[in-house]
């Protein structure tokens, strides 16, 4: 691998770098956000900043109008813009759209690409993801999906429940995971204002970071066209891995921004902050964390890298995937919380921007897979070596 950055990385960096710094950090204050998220009048500035930038939603291919990144491009421009909370936003590479823009440009048909995923890449709409159930449905194991699609002439009838579903509130169009008659899962596209669609409500969950927060949304019996049907028939479980692999490390990618963010932040209140007669730094309890931060976001760093450099191979990188998904979540939630802890009292407090990322950043752990079942995976894969 060369780690060296071509000129035009170097340029792209730099470039949203200077941008978070300039048109998102002093936006981080605005009113317009609460605990499900920022409003979608602030996305949209957000958004139009982005555009004006030549920023706006780089990963989708120049067929579509963004910068067709390769996933280490993706690595270089993901980690600068999760450096604020609303970087993501205002790139258009928040999930679920960023891995939805993903899996569609993949296998959507032309049809379905100019009616739902251009305006989605254009950053005039939103998307949402719908596969996790309540128990006893889908979570850990997608096998347990319960929301049914039964075909009925032409038309495919969906009717279920889930939820967890981030950004539904205000999605333009969702794509659903259901389960057919034979055991096997497809993928339906479909708009969201439909009467059948019904959003339940809003979860109220520790974090505050995603437009729409996280729905819990019904399908009473939803009539999808047989041309809405995303991909093959039968094939939405290996679609779910199509979109999860590169989903799972951009995550990653994000979150570095955001842990390497809350790492300064401590970095630079010990180095001024004075406590029995020098500065914290100078404690060696404090430089510890603060040299232990450093090898977290390193190796978090590297792992990021390799993974983006597997996919970019044409490889499918599921193994890489979620060995790096458990390496970061963990490693860049240690970052965060050693964080809090040197800030004293302003770590927990709206003093600084850490507390809003330690309680973004936990859920980390758990979606996309949680920990314990990628590690469970990989125990399987060593027991058949
Ligand atoms: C903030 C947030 C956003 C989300 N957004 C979306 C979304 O947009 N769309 C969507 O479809 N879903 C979404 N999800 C849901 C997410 O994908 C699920 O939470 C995840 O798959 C886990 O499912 P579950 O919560 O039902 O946990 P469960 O399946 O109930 O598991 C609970 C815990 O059991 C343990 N466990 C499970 N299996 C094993 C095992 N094999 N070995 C050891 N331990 C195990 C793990 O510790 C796990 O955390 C989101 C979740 C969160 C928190």
């Amino acid at each position: 691998m060369d780690f060296s950055l071509s000129p035009a990385q170097l340029d792209l960096q730099q470039r949203t770098r200077r941008f978070i710094a300039d048109e998102v950090i002093p936006l981080e204050s605005d009113p317009r956000q609460g605990s499900h998220g920022p409003s979608e009048e602030l996305r949209n500035e957000l958004v139009a900043r982005a555009r004006r930038h030549g920023l706006l939603t780089p990963h989708a291919s120049k067929a579509h109008g963004g910068l067709g990144l390769s996933h280490v491009d993706k690595a270089i421009v993901f980690e600068e813009a999760g450096y604020s909370p609303l970087g993501p936003v205002a790139l258009n590479i928040h999930a679920p759209d960023e891995g939805n823009v993903h899996l569609m440009e993949e296998v959507a048909t032309a049809a379905q690409k100019a009616r739902w995923l251009q305006p989605l890449i254009d950053g005039h709409v939103r998307s949402c993801f719908c596969m996790t159930e309540p128990p006893p449905g889908a979570g850990s194991d997608p096998s347990m999906m319960q929301t049914m699609a039964v075909r009925d002439g032409e038309h495919y009838v969906i009717t279920g429940r889930k939820w967890f579903i981030t950004g539904a509130t205000g999605a333009g169009f969702a794509i659903i995971m259901a389960r057919m008659e034979d055991g096997s899962s497809t993928m339906f596209l479909a708009d969201m204002d439909q009467p059948e669609i019904v959003i339940e409500r809003q979860i109220d969950a520790l974090d505050s970071c995603f437009t729409g927060g996280h729905g819990v949304v019904r399908f009473d019996g939803l009539r999808v066209p047989a041309e809405d049907v995303l991909g093959t028939i039968g094939e939405g479980f290996r679609y779910a891995q199509v979109r999860l692999a590169p989903a799972r490390l951009t995550h990653c990618m994000r979150w570095l921004g955001q842990a390497r963010r809350a790492h300064e932040v401590a970095s630079d209140y010990a180095r001024k902050r004075q406590a029995f007669g020098q500065p914290l730094i100078e404690h060696e309890g404090v430089g510890f964390m603060l040299a232990d931060n450093e090898m977290d976001l390193h190796s978090a760093r590297l792992a990021i890298w390799h993974c983006a450099w597997v996919l970019d191979q044409g490889q499918k990188g599921r193994h890489e995937s979620s060995l790096t998904k458990v390496l970061c979540s963990e490693a860049e939630w240690r970052v965060v919380d050693r964080s809090v802890q040197i800030l004293g009292a302003s770590g927990v407090s709206d003093e600084t921007i850490v507390a809003r990322i330690f309680k973004d950043i936990r859920a980390f752990r758990i979606y996309d897979g949680p920990s314990e079942v990628h590690r469970w995976s990989m125990a399987k894969r060593i027991s058949r070596l």
